[in-house]
């Protein structure tokens, strides 16, 4: 028997990690109302968090929380994207020794980029599943803690805290639009949510190219999808063999699970940089482009779309936005 993390974890969470993240702010989004017909639509501007991701606040709450031995002797994880960078930072400002796994083939920038961040980097294989092969080697032989990006009760809570600074300014919420790839993000921040007002609405957002939630939950339980590169490559990968915690909340708490396409991430990271400037990542962008092209129903809805991150290689960003810009003057 599992149990799952409940509100209280989540209180609990934003507690613990006050220090470590930063409170991110709320933008409204006006130029989205006229087109949707939606009461109001906001963005929580998770892409302005520390190392420009939501996941701090899941490994936060995580490494704060291990025993004071299990501090000493560290932790690890294999991830290269934003979990990686979040349990560097976490652990580099703790004063934690931290090990992320990476194979040969991740380019040095980012093996440097943790390096700063206060990790040590363990290089070894072709392939990330050699690189994972290191990983359960080096936790084995030292006795580290294993950090995982989405299927952990602490993890969960963290990332819920989002909903509770979310409720705190706009209560009125009623919808919450939520990208969803391991489901650490989408499970923290619905039992918050429902927990606290079962009226909201949990709408999760996954992509056409490899959608392996989705195919997991239709199932009930880790499906393998095919892997396809996508623009939003935070929402890539696949939610392991086996599953504890994401499949039963997820099952639980989703009212509308959609999919979207390429074309609808460039609307939307299109629509962030000209309308309010911001940089956003492809996973960031799924809920602006669902609204804008029209795959979900907002009428008279109270609506927050999470911006979750803003990790994105330079010459893709500028590629996509000077291609939409150019499909905008033609139009
Ligand atoms: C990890 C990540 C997601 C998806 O979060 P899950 O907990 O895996 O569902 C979405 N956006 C960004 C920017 C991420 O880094």
């Amino acid at each position: 028997m599992v149990t799952l993390p409940t509100l209280i974890d989540v209180y609990q969470a934003a507690e613990r990690i006050q220090h470590v993240i930063r409170k991110t702010p709320i933008f409204a989004a006006p130029e989205l109302l006229k087109l949707s017909g939606a009461d109001s639509i906001h963005y929580k501007m998770e892409c302005l968090q520390q190392t420009g991701a939501f996941k701090v606040r899941g490994a936060a709450n995580k490494i704060l929380s291990l025993t004071e031995k299990e501090k000493q002797r560290g932790v690890i994880t294999f991830s290269t994207g934003n979990h990686g960078k979040a349990v560097a930072y976490v652990a580099g400002q703790l004063g934690i020794r931290a090990v992320v796994c990476l194979s040969e083939n991740v380019p040095s920038y980012r093996a440097d980029l943790i390096r700063n961040l206060g990790a040590e980097v363990a290089i070894k294989g072709q392939s990330q599943d050699e690189a994972e092969e290191n990983y359960y080697h080096i936790l084995n032989d030292e006795g580290l803690t294993p950090v995982v990006p989405f299927d952990d009760p602490m993890v969960i809570a963290g990332q819920g805290t989002i909903t509770l600074e979310i409720l705190e300014k706009l209560p009125e919420t009623d919808m919450l639009l939520i990208p969803l790839s391991g489901g650490g993000l989408l499970s923290g921040m619905a039992l918050a949510a429902k927990q606290i007002n079962p009226a909201i609405k949990i709408v999760a957002i996954s992509l056409e190219r490899s959608p392996a939630m989705y195919e997991s939950l239709k199932a009930g339980k880790p499906v393998q999808v095919e892997e396809k590169g996508s623009l939003a490559d935070s929402l890539l990968g696949g939610i392991g063999v086996e599953n504890h915690y994401n499949l039963p909340l997820l099952k639980r708490y989703i009212d509308e699970h959609i999919l979207v396409s390429e074309d609808d991430i460039k609307t939307g990271m299109y629509s962030a940089y000209s309308s309010q400037q911001m940089i956003v990542e492809g996973a960031a962008a799924v809920g602006i482009g669902a609204i804008i092209n029209k795959k979900i129903d907002v009428r008279g809805k109270n609506v927050v779309s999470i911006l979750s991150g803003r990790s994105i290689d330079t010459s893709k960003y500028l590629q996509v936005i000077a291609e939409q810009q150019r499909a905008g003057e033609k139009r």
